[in-house]
């Protein structure tokens, strides 16, 4: 059996050698005689595990003593009104920037907890582009500021971090996070969902500065409560144990490959390989500002949209998989994560040259 090219915008393609050992450890872990499945949370091995995966994650994005990392499970999805329960505290409302679909659903989520202000949106262009940061409408007041750094359904990312002028902020990076080098020290909280750069679905890792623990309103659930999991090392209950597992074999692979810079290096140049030759063919269109291009979720279109059916059992038969743009979008979407390889690229790149010669 060979692997597909799986371009699946999450859950997402996982380095193979991570599945490998997976599928090596998976009986018998380093001589437990058990699965990490089915082991204790509380035990000496699986702490170890979590221990080993925190750490490395901690180097790998360079989070500092300052920040709690936590291993929470629902997905990013939780996160929406996890934030506002928690962070909120006394101030009656959060700032937000809507760049799509994302921060949409981030946005009325909030709405049921606080007021939302929207303080820039770039719906009005069918989110294409982001909007200057000199135009939002930011409060001083506000109790932070929330927005998506990269909207994996539209394709598009920041090329800068907002300056928040000493308000929280806080950022979905589900798709973006480990990908190229981040300031953390420039946020209040940033949270992924785990099934695109990270492991399995389900997980979601929070970052959070320490001292936005402690202001849940008091309805928060427990299991919500970032003071809660924090003081419990993520275990207030048991935690997603396999899924942190397999988190920390994709922490080991990524330091393995050099590290957030040299992956940062290899994505810019995936997404810029992708980019030119969709720019330079006519038959395909990217439609977002260039300066705010995904490296991670690269969609595009067919000029002739009918020819899509064909193009997509023409890369299925390839072994080039899920390449389907988002229902709500339509068209095509490349997602390239850390773990698709350059070569997965190149393999798209050689089967769209043909499909545009033969069909253009
Ligand atoms: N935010 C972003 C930017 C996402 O890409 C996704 C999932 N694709 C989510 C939130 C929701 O994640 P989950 O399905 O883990 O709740």
């Amino acid at each position: 059996m060979s692997r597909a090219y799986n371009f699946c915008a999450g859950p997402a393609t996982l380095p193979e050698s991570v599945l490998v050992q997976a599928r090596d450890e998976m009986l018998d872990w380093r001589g437990t005689g058990m699965s990490v499945m089915e082991m204790s949370h509380r035990g000496d091995a699986f702490v170890e595990i979590a221990e080993t995966a925190e750490k490395d994650v901690r180097e790998l994005a360079g989070i500092s003593d300052d920040y709690a990392v936590l291993f929470m499970q629902g997905g990013a999805s939780s996160q929406f009104s996890t934030i506002p329960l928690n962070l909120l505290g006394d101030k009656t409302s959060a700032d937000y920037v809507n760049t799509g679909i994302w921060s949409t659903k981030a946005i009325a989520e909030a709405r049921r907890y606080g007021n939302v202000n929207v303080v820039a949106s770039s719906e009005g262009n069918g989110f294409t582009s982001i909007p200057d940061q000199a135009s939002w409408q930011t409060s001083a007041d506000a109790a932070y500021l929330h927005y998506t750094p990269n909207e994996t359904i539209g394709g598009l990312e920041f090329d800068f971090v907002p300056d928040s002028a000493g308000v929280p902020l806080v950022a979905d990076m589900s798709s973006t996070m480990l990908s190229r080098p981040v300031d953390v020290s420039k946020f209040g909280l940033i949270y992924a969902g785990a099934q695109k750069n990270i492991g399995p679905s389900g997980l979601v890792v929070v970052i959070i500065r320490k001292d936005l623990l402690g202001k849940a309103r008091k309805e928060t659930p427990t299991m919500m409560n970032y003071q809660v999991i924090a003081d419990n090392g993520s275990m207030y209950n048991t935690p997603a144990t396999y899924s942190w597992y397999l988190a920390g074999l994709v922490f080991k692979w990524l330091k393995a490959q050099g590290g957030v810079k040299a992956m940062g290096e290899i994505n810019r140049r995936k997404a810029e390989k992708l980019y030119g030759f969709i720019d330079a063919n006519e038959f395909y269109v990217n439609p977002i500002d260039p300066r705010s291009r995904s490296w991670m979720n690269i969609p595009f279109i067919l000029r002739d949209e009918a020819l899509n059916n064909a193009f997509l059992e023409g890369a299925n038969a390839r072994g080039l998989l899920n390449l389907a743009g988002h229902r709500s979008v339509g068209g095509m979407r490349a997602s390239i994560y850390n773990a698709m390889p350059e070569a997965g690229v190149d393999s798209l790149i050689q089967y769209m040259t043909e499909f545009a010669k033969e069909r253009g």
